[in-house]
């Protein structure tokens, strides 16, 4: 992203937040520099992760964070691509807070509001809408399998009933990388359309949303600097999947194939 040098435009701020001097630095970043700035400002001690940042084509301005594997991800919505450089940082302040379970500062988050409810971004969103539509949002139905009766079923019979269901969903790629994944910024388990596929066993199927289930059921443990997915609890929990070794046997199959 490019942003003009010297006059930090801000149409439709309310005047006192426009008046507010930026510091220099905001308008001389590139997205990944910004995120890197912020990160440190939210987690002082938190070791850097490296960050991979993408801006994608969704049909509304959700954007997506997530730590995985010691990097940090992030899915933005291209409405965002180009986006004055105080918004982004308000974004960036938004998604790396949720990450870490703080509620942002009430300054950004009302920045970033008084952004989407103009009108002109009222009006692109709209158009993005109808154009885009729901068809990159896939729901549960997949072309094999049906995540919602999957999700009750092995709720009832692991959770004695008791998880929420979240959003569901097929991602838009065949990852065989990321089988499937829990977005708990927007409470959403997608799964990889590697699994909607009669090559995939029902039970590789049904492990692979245990396995995402159980990320409902034991959140992310911090101890100072250190996070953990998962955790004893949750690999122990694991186990207990009837079936546990030949579904890790079909997904490496399936992996591999
Ligand atoms: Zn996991």
């Amino acid at each position: 992203m490019q942003v003009e040098k010297g006059q930090p435009r801000l149409p439709g701020f309310e005047e006192e937040e426009a008046q507010r001097p930026l510091p220099p630095e905001v308008l001389f970043e590139s997205p990944v520099d910004l995120y890197r700035r912020v990160f440190r400002e939210v987690r002082p001690r938190t070791p850097m992760p490296e960050i991979n940042l993408e801006f994608c084509r969704f049909a509304n301005a959700n954007s997506f964070i997530r730590l995985h594997e010691g990097r940090l991800e992030l899915r933005l919505s291209d409405i965002f691509d180009g986006a004055p450089a105080p918004i982004l940082e308000a974004l960036a302040q938004i998604l790396i807070c949720k990450l870490f379970r703080k509620p942002a500062p009430a300054m950004y988050r009302h920045r970033y509001r008084l952004y989407l409810n103009r009108q002109d971004m009222r009006r692109s969103l709209h158009l993005l809408r109808q154009a885009r539509g729901r068809k990159h949002l896939s729901g549960p139905q997949g072309e094999i399998y049906e995540l919602t009766a999957m999700f009750a079923e092995i709720n009832a019979k692991y959770f004695n009933g008791l998880l929420a269901q979240p959003e569901l969903g097929w991602s838009r790629n065949v990852s065989r990388t990321t089988l499937g994944h829990f977005d708990p910024a927007h409470n959403a388990i997608i799964l990889s359309r590697l699994l909607d596929s009669e090559k995939a066993p029902r039970l590789a199927v049904e492990y692979v949303l245990y396995h995402e289930m159980l990320h409902l059921r034991y959140p992310v443990e911090t101890a100072g600097a250190k996070r953990r997915v998962h955790t004893k609890e949750f690999k122990a929990a694991e186990k207990l999947f009837d079936g546990f070794k030949e579904a890790k046997a079909m997904i490496e199959k399936l992996c591999r194939a």
